[in-house]
């Protein structure tokens, strides 16, 4: 029987599920589950590399600098500050022929502190806090939270945090005012509803006895923070501690079809390009993985790809192949190839309206950066939407 013409030409809409086997079913749960388990120990930058490297030596992988000379087969990777992540497998080809790169960002949105945070208003204790990248402030309000990063004490001791996650911990919250003395605020626009200035995490409420000293619960946080971690108001200035939802990752729905958790932009893409990343076999060109800090922030700061710490790591594989010269840096970016793995919105129909207007798109492929990045407004949209561009 003859091919329908609608059969050849239109593209086929249909459910993932519905072309899966049931092997295929089974292996798509176990990936969830290993990635749900990642999630919930890496909800920040700094916790997501530290497990990345972690995973990355028990597959073989070793620091750049841990090398002097390089050949195919080698595994590298280079940590910068902690926060973002490069690694590579060496291929057979010359890497003068291109690199075949994945890139994706492993920070999310989230509430930071700021740096002299803690106040006391009417005998109860608040830790100030700023936005980093887009959130909804009204989801941030009347939810469990969580305490991560480090402090650095005046003495060079760094010291990580994490409260908030265990069952015996205590959480933190955000207050929002109960609905019968709200009517000001539920007149509001939804986006002024909570001002960010009032985005203040609630820490406390037993005074200090014995003190005439007027702030006497904030004197009391310092006193169970210094017993436990041996600091004082000043370390706080010197530390970086982040807000995230105290929630676990859970399936969702009833056929357990989807995975709710907080921070998967954009690490269900880190997450699986890692994982890919330590199961490759017999690599052609060689392969690099982007693990990258700061895009939802422009990708700014020393982490961010706005910095130089990739072409550092490219050109650290070129030293060390024991072929760099001027300019091959350049030439070995032209020809390399990069898929840019970031989320885009699932469509809702409930929102139908505002995802239709939306240009959507899932991945996006493309050749010889430095060709595409001539046109100067699609950097910026590159950039933008993905931030994983190290040139232009
Ligand atoms: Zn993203």
């Amino acid at each position: 029987m003859e091919e329908k013409l609608e059969d050849k030409l239109i593209s086929k809409k249909e459910s993932g599920w519905a072309t899966v086997t049931s092997e295929e079913k089974e292996n798509i749960f176990k990936l969830s589950e290993e990635y749900m388990n990642f999630l919930n120990k890496a909800k920040t930058e700094r916790e997501f590399i530290k497990m990345a490297r972690n995973l990355a030596d028990q597959n073989g992988f070793k620091d750049i600098i841990e090398y002097n000379t390089l050949k195919p087969g080698d595994k590298i990777y280079f940590i910068n500050r902690e926060k973002s992540m490069y690694l590579g497998i060496i291929g057979e080809e010359s890497i003068e022929n291109g690199m075949h790169i994945i890139g994706s960002h492993v920070d999310s949105p989230r509430l930071d502190l700021k740096p002299n945070p803690l106040y006391e208003d009417t005998g109860l204790a608040y830790f100030k806090t700023h936005y980093y990248g887009g959130i909804k402030k009204y989801q941030w309000t009347t939810i469990p939270l969580s305490i991560h990063g480090v402090i650095v004490k005046t003495n060079g001791e760094k010291i990580e945090i994490n409260i908030g996650e265990e069952k015996t911990d205590p959480i933190f919250t955000i207050t929002d005012l109960l609905p019968h003395l709200a009517q000001e605020q539920m007149e509001k626009k939804l986006k002024n509803g909570i001002d960010g200035e009032d985005l203040n995490l609630l820490i406390g409420s037993i005074p200090y006895k014995d003190t005439k000293y007027q702030e006497k619960v904030k004197l009391n946080i310092l006193n169970l923070l210094n017993q436990k971690y041996g600091i004082t108001e000043q370390d706080l200035t010197s530390a970086e501690l982040e807000l995230v939802p105290a929630f676990e990752a859970r399936s969702l729905g009833f056929d357990e079809s989807l995975v709710a958790a907080y921070g998967q932009d954009d690490k269900v893409c880190a997450y699986t390009s890692l994982a890919a990343m330590l199961n490759i076999q017999n690599v052609k060109n060689t392969s690099i993985c982007i693990l990258s800090d700061k895009e939802e922030i422009g990708s700014m700061g020393n982490t961010g790809m706005e910095s130089h710490s990739f072409d550092f790591f490219i050109s650290e594989i070129l030293n060390k192949l024991g072929i760099n010269r001027p300019n091959l840096l350049d030439k070995v970016f032209c020809f390399s190839k990069m898929l840019s793995s970031d989320v885009d919105a699932g469509f809702d129909p409930i929102y139908a309206r505002s995802l239709r207007q939306e240009k959507c798109r899932i991945y996006r492929i493309w050749n010889k950066p430095k060709q595409i990045h001539r046109s100067k407004g699609k950097i910026r949209s590159i950039r933008r939407k993905c931030g994983i561009c190290s040139m232009g």
